[in-house]
């Protein structure tokens, strides 16, 4: 029998730390969880899941104004925020019990309390002190509010989803994904929205032609963009809040909606005390097999700040858990992982962009630029841009890129031909299914440009 009370002691039942835990008791561990706020984590609660519920909703309002083109004699009426938010509140809480009740299953003790250090291999859980020999850190992260006089008046990525009512004009900050896709669903549910970030384009480390493509997507949509703006202030005004920057930009909007970055969990967690160092804005670096500067704990999902995505995070916790107590140790790869950005249309990407390609050598770029069908009826400004990134050598496809209608679904099986190695003529020689968007990437013939080497 173990010194300790448990084999594994995970902290932050979230995406990351319930599969790790759930996997790690699968394999016969002794294994304790601790979730201080919602089971399920930032992606169930506030994150991934209550989006995408918004955005099917905004969609719908698209749908909607387009259908009378295709003959329906529909009247789009006006949108029910209270009766969207029960939904979506009652499919969260579905979710919630899942994840308890998928532990509880497997057999993993379960805290609900927070849980900090008090040296390597105890924790103070709930008052209640617990030993363990091996510990995960999964804690996650949480949105940043930046420091400008005013910034307790923006409203973070949380709030969003216990507001009460649309707000009529809201101005959203920041120019990464998570900004991108609040515009666009609060756009697309009718309010009128400027969007400020501080970069010529949005989504910064993207596809350049991608980058390009969402921006004019983001116009179409109604929404105001307001590039190379660093934020100065936040201030009440006559009518709501005003939003000011450095180079002289000043809006007035009922809400401000800050989305400027995320911070890891970590401060007050005792890792000191624990003999864990911490990184750049107390990220927790790992290696390649996720541990810690103390190598019985490990840490796993957002607080590392690699590839902040709940896809990632389960492989990963998945993978350790199989490492650690089941027979098969093994790493999860996060080369090529696909992902999306939800707006409307959405992207999706997987793999190189073409500048990343271009330092490594010679590339070929198969670009497709066209309205999608639903559209040339419809007559809705919304283009789809598709792009293949080819390494000229070795013929092997290094990077896709849409921007348009299903972009994320039809991503996910590009991904796997990309991760596999398929190169342009396994793309060339595979049949495409007529009529859609997606034959377009197995049809590209010919090459846009030439780049690197
Ligand atoms: P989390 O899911 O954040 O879980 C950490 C948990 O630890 C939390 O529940 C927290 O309460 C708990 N905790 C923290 N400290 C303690 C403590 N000391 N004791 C006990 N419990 C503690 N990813 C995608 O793949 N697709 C998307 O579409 C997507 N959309 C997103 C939209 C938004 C608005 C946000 C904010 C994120 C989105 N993400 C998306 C990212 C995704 O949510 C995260 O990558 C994922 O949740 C990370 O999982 P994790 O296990 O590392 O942390």
């Amino acid at each position: 029998m173990s010194q300790y009370d448990f084999d594994l002691f995970v902290i932050g039942g979230g995406s990351g730390g319930v599969r790790c835990a759930r996997i790690a008791a699968g394999h016969g561990a002794r294994v304790a969880v601790a979730e201080e706020r919602f089971w399920g984590g930032t992606c169930v609660n506030v994150g991934c899941v209550p989006k995408k519920i918004m955005v099917h909703a905004a969609e719908y309002g698209q749908w909607a104004e387009e259908a009378a083109a295709f003959g329906w004699e529909t009247v789009r009426g006006p949108h029910d925020w209270a009766k969207l938010a029960a939904a979506r509140d009652a499919e969260v809480a579905r979710l919630n019990g899942i994840y308890e009740r998928l532990l509880g299953n497997a057999g993993v003790t379960r805290f609900d309390a927070r849980a900090t250090f008090i040296d390597p291999h105890t924790l103070e859980v709930g008052g209640r002190r617990v030993t363990a020999e091996r510990i995960v850190i999964a804690v996650g992260g949480k949105p940043m509010r930046p420091e400008i006089p005013g910034a307790e008046l923006g409203l973070l990525s949380d709030d969003l989803f216990s507001l009460k009512a649309l707000p009529r004009r809201v101005i959203v900050a920041g120019g990464g994904y998570i900004a991108l896709e609040f515009a666009s669903l609060l756009r697309g549910l009718g309010a009128e929205v400027d969007l400020v970030y501080r970069q010529p384009l949005p989504l910064r480390g993207f596809d350049e032609d991608l980058r390009e493509a969402m921006a004019e997507a983001l116009i179409n949509q109604g929404i105001r963009l307001h590039p190379g703006q660093e934020m100065a202030a936040l201030e009440r005004a006559e009518g709501g809040i005003r939003l000011t920057t450095r180079q002289g930009l000043s809006l007035v909007a009922d809400q401000v909606k800050l989305a400027v970055g995320r911070l890891p969990n970590t401060s007050g967690l005792g890792l000191e005390k624990a003999g864990i160092e911490t990184g750049r804005s107390g990220c927790i670096p790992v290696t390649a097999d996720q541990a810690t500067t103390q190598p019985h704990i490990f840490a796993i999902g957002d607080v590392t700040d690699q590839l902040n995505l709940t896809p990632v995070a389960t492989a990963i916790g998945h993978a350790l858990a199989d490492t650690l107590f089941g027979k098969t140790p093994r790493r999860a790869s996060i080369q090529n992982v696909p992902t999306a950005v939800f707006t409307s249309p959405p992207a999706a990407m997987v793999g190189l962009t073409e500048e990343a390609a271009a330092r490594l050598g010679p590339a070929e770029i198969y670009i497709a630029r066209f309205t999608p069908m639903r559209h040339t009826i419809s007559r809705q400004p919304r283009r789809t841009l598709m792009k293949l990134v080819v390494a000229e050598r070795t013929r092997r496809v290094l990077g896709a890129h849409m921007l348009g209608e299903d972009a994320a679904e039809i991503m996910q099986g590009i991904a796997v031909a990309i991760v596999a190695g398929a190169t342009k003529e396994d793309f060339d020689r595979t049949v495409g299914i007529h009529p859609t968007a997606a034959e377009e990437f197995v049809t590209m013939r010919t090459m846009t440009r030439r780049v690197g080497g």
